[in-house]
């Protein structure tokens, strides 16, 4: 704990962290240090880990980065926190985040954004851009972050670390803060597979608080990792031959794809037509679900609420005009049109259908091959300002990612090189439903 405090006050400039739980994280520790020596440990002992801004922690501030909660103090601990506490797990801090999980660059911050500690000109993707630079520089052991369309996945490709995001319902979503609660999933940032296995596998599990998770059992992930079959492996000509991938990203996919052939496997290419549609889908359902959700925030019950009013109606609008950011508005605006009488079938309907479809073929593909094969991101880390003016080139960050989320499957992003700058390239790897240790087992032979 002592080193993580250090790294983070040495590279507080960075600003991955927002709050650092100092004292109690030195006093968790000393008080399993006693545990370890009465040989009476939880398996994550040792384990620090930092969180994302967007999980509630008893007696912690929780803000999702947004003006709106300012002040709010969480009343109970999200079932995925308490579970690594159980298994004694430090929780050392909050972690920086896009407002409310929304963004692909950390840009959109109440706390300011987050730097690339690779090279601090650049972005380390969003939304859990803290989450994925507090592994990156040394800051934590692992983090927590959310995924709803690849917050996850591409933070770990643009900082070359690793992050899982689990099967929808994998992970009780009790305790974090919704943006689209039939995308919302809690994943794991980590340096190596093991690690991200045993956090992925004492969070998972059935929770009486989330009507929507699992009752599956949770396999032991960490102790499966063992990778011994010859693997079928499709990957989907739309990504690899891409017009929006970068060259390098298209080369090492492409190197790696002929590396497991090579090596026995099956690899094929897999032609998949609905590519166009797996961004608009996403943005319509989670731009609905979010207007939804974040109704909530009138400034009565949470956090902020205007000085300004002057009637009820003037402190709900000044509230939600003043507590929110641009991004998070026009989210709102674009899901409240969906969803309004004249347009729902037009948008909402049809967007359902549509990812009924994305769905249904992409778990029909993963019946036919064990892993779909694609890259992270389009690009690696870009610049910070580079897409903030253009919200459309922003959403085509998430081109390669939508798709698991869309679908429900799991999905890790794996360091795969870098590119000439040295900037970090991502794989990413689907796996069908509930087939994480099947991900880590593979990940981890490639890793
Ligand atoms: N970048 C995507 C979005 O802005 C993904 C966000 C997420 O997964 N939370 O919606």
């Amino acid at each position: 704990v002592t080193y993580y405090l250090n790294n983070i006050e040495t590279k507080a400039h960075l600003n991955a962290f927002v709050e650092v739980y100092g004292s109690s994280a030195l006093e968790q520790a000393a008080a399993i240090d006693e545990k370890i020596a009465a040989g009476k440990a939880g398996k994550l002992a040792g384990m620090v880990v930092g969180i994302k801004d967007v999980l509630c922690y008893q007696g912690h501030t929780a803000n999702a980065s947004s003006k709106i909660l300012e002040g709010f103090e969480s009343q109970f601990t999200a079932t995925a926190i308490q579970r690594l506490i159980e298994q004694d797990a430090i929780i050392i801090g909050r972690l920086n985040c896009d407002e409310f999980g929304m963004g692909s660059s950390n840009e959109n911050s109440v706390h300011g954004p987050v730097k690339n500690a690779l090279d601090e000109s650049r972005v380390p993707g969003g939304s859990s851009g803290g989450s994925a630079v507090a592994v990156q520089a040394n800051l934590c052991t692992v983090s927590l972050g959310t995924d709803t369309g690849g917050s996850v996945r591409q933070p770990a490709a643009f900082t070359g670390v690793i992050g899982i995001k689990p099967t929808y319902s994998r992970v009780s979503r009790y305790g974090l803060i919704a943006y689209a609660s039939s995308f919302d999933t809690i994943g794991v940032f980590s340096k190596n597979i093991k690690d991200n296995a045993l956090v992925l596998e004492t969070m998972a599990g059935s929770d009486d608080y989330d009507s929507t998770s699992s009752r599956k059992a949770v396999p032991e992930y960490s102790n499966l990792l063992h990778f011994n079959k010859p693997a079928k492996i499709a990957y989907l000509k739309e990504t690899v031959h891409s017009d929006a991938l970068q060259p390098e990203i298209k080369e090492h996919t492409l190197q790696i794809l002929k590396k497991l052939a090579e090596e026995g496997h099956q690899v094929e290419e897999v032609a998949f037509p609905l590519l166009d549609y797996v961004l608009p889908t996403y943005y319509i359902l989670t731009t609905a679900e979010a207007s939804s959700n974040l109704s909530r925030f009138d400034g009565v019950k949470y956090g902020y609420r205007t000085p300004n009013a002057h009637n009820l109606e003037s402190m709900y609008k000044l509230t939600r005009s003043e507590g929110f950011g641009e991004e998070v508005k026009r989210r709102i605006m674009l899901g409240t049109f969906v969803l309004s009488a004249s347009y729902y079938d037009a948008y909402f309907t049809k967007a359902q259908k549509v990812r009924r479809l994305i769905k249904e073929f992409t778990e029909d593909l993963l019946t036919k091959f064990d892993y779909i094969v694609l890259p992270t991101t389009p690009s690696t880390a870009f610049k910070f300002g580079e897409h903030s003016n253009d919200p459309v080139a922003m959403y085509l960050e998430d081109l390669f990612t939508v798709q698991a989320s869309v679908s429900g499957v799991p999905a890790v992003s794996i360091p795969n090189g870098t590119d000439k700058k040295g900037l970090p390239i991502g794989l990413q790897i689907m796996a069908n439903s509930f087939k994480e240790a099947e991900l880590y087992a593979f990940a981890n032979y490639l890793t």
